[in-house]
């Protein structure tokens, strides 16, 4: 029986949670730090409750350095048949261009068709939508020198104009995003030759991860994580991208410290996450010797918001879909369950041999700056904690667990694909 909803029906203090910490909180920034120190505050207070030192470890801080990459110089101009200079936003993790620019024909290609690309050599092409790897390695492939992609809509005004940074794997074409308004502008007038100029630099990041573990009664040498990230992007305070999450897990800490687990549980708060899932793959690397231990890992990433509909991203054997199956219908939990890998620190677990999943539920805003906490819902709060305790509680006390441990070999492929670039 799950008694979730006695110990916090309204959701208001996981509401609270994200109210305290509404604000920008990239890796490595005084936003992130000052948001661990928060959630270690947190956790020690549930974890300094007389009686509790028996069996909650005192919740800890693990610092870990993020490689990232900072633009230095982000200039796209129009030199034909006009001259005007656009706003741009460089493609980290990508090439730069040499220091005076590169001076090429600027080509419209479309979303990137085989037949546009056809006549892109030498040229600088200008795609539709942001662009993945595999679209990098066309636009090379077709011998272009460097590429713009399009954000943002044409209702954008005032702040929403400025473009996205993205930050791509293995892209080594120098790239710049700009606003669709300004991209409409560009084709309309026929642009045929422009400069390009990016310079960007490699740079690490002070990070960390907050982390309180809670020794099981009966399996106190198996492991059950419960995660969230709170780190958010540069662009908006990430209430629904993920401090929404992150209020779960803490609900979910206050649950399981009141009713001692079977298994030991481990809650951990990891930073850097939209750089890369880089706390997460801290926190295996500085655990290795003990990943044997962990049975399974619950992330939540993207939650909060009233409309919308819960999902688990389940990176498993399918055997583990079916066991959560029944439980939500036994505990009437309306959920959508996907049996697939999940761009999430759930991810790195799967990784790691460990059975994962992700709630996650669909919203409004993400990574822009709209993402705040006035569209977050205690109702929806309280809703998914209860969804993410009901399946916790499942894995943490069940005596044995009915489920094939092996991630499915076609998952593992694409696991390897996704942590190797
Ligand atoms: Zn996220």
């Amino acid at each position: 029986m799950n008694h979730y909803t006695e110990i916090h029906p309204d959701g208001t203090r996981a509401y609270q949670f994200v109210a305290d910490t509404a604000y920008v909180r990239e890796s490595g920034t005084k936003g992130e730090h000052k948001a661990a120190e928060y959630i270690l505050k947190e956790a020690e207070k549930i974890a300094a409750q007389p009686g509790k030192e028996t069996y909650i470890q005192t919740p800890r801080m693990e610092l870990f350095q993020c490689p990232d990459f900072q633009e230095k110089r982000a200039e796209l101009t129009i030199c034909q048949p006009y001259e005007k200079s656009y706003r741009v936003r460089a493609y980290l993790n990508g090439a730069c261009t040499p220091a005076e620019g590169i001076t090429a024909p600027f080509l419209f290609v479309g979303k990137g068709d085989d037949i546009s690309l056809s006549k892109a050599k030498g040229a600088v092409v200008l795609v539709c939508d942001p662009v993945r790897e595999d679209m990098i390695n066309k636009i090379k492939d077709a011998g272009a020198v460097g590429f713009v992609t399009v954000c943002g809509t044409p209702l954008d005004q005032g702040e929403d104009r400025t473009p996205i940074q993205y930050r791509r794997k293995a892209c080594d074409l120098p790239g710049a995003a700009i606003h669709y308004l300004d991209a409409v502008e560009i084709v309309e007038k026929e642009a045929s030759m422009c400069r390009l100029n990016i310079q960007q630099s490699e740079i690490s990041r002070n990070s960390a991860n907050v982390a309180v573990r809670i020794l099981g009664t009966e399996f106190p040498e198996e492991i059950v994580t419960v995660t969230a990230h709170y780190d958010s992007v540069p662009e908006g305070p990430g209430a629904y991208d993920n401090m929404s999450g992150g209020a779960m897990a803490m609900e979910a800490f206050l649950y399981f410290a009141e009713h001692r687990p079977a298994r030991t549980m481990e809650f951990i708060w990891f930073g850097s996450e939209e750089k890369g899932l880089i706390g997460s793959q801290n926190y295996v690397k500085s655990h290795e010797n003990e990943m044997g231990k962990h049975v399974f890992n619950l992330n939540v990433d993207l939650a909060g918001q009233l409309l919308g509909g819960n999902v688990l991203g389940v990176t498993a054997d399918p055997t583990v879909c079916a066991a959560l199956k029944a439980l939500m219908e036994e505990n009437q939990l309306g959920v959508t369950i996907k049996n697939q890998v999940w761009a999430s620190d759930s991810n790195t677990f799967a990784w790691k041999a460990v059975p994962a999943l992700t709630l996650n539920r669909d919203g409004f805003g993400m990574h822009t700056r709209h993402d705040t906490v006035e569209y977050i819902s205690p109702r929806a709060l309280a809703e998914g904690a209860k969804t993410l305790c009901t399946a916790a509680a499942w894995v943490a006390n069940e005596p044995e667990l009915s489920f094939e441990r092996e991630i499915p070999a076609d998952m593992k492929r694409e696991l390897e694909k996704y942590f190797a670039s």
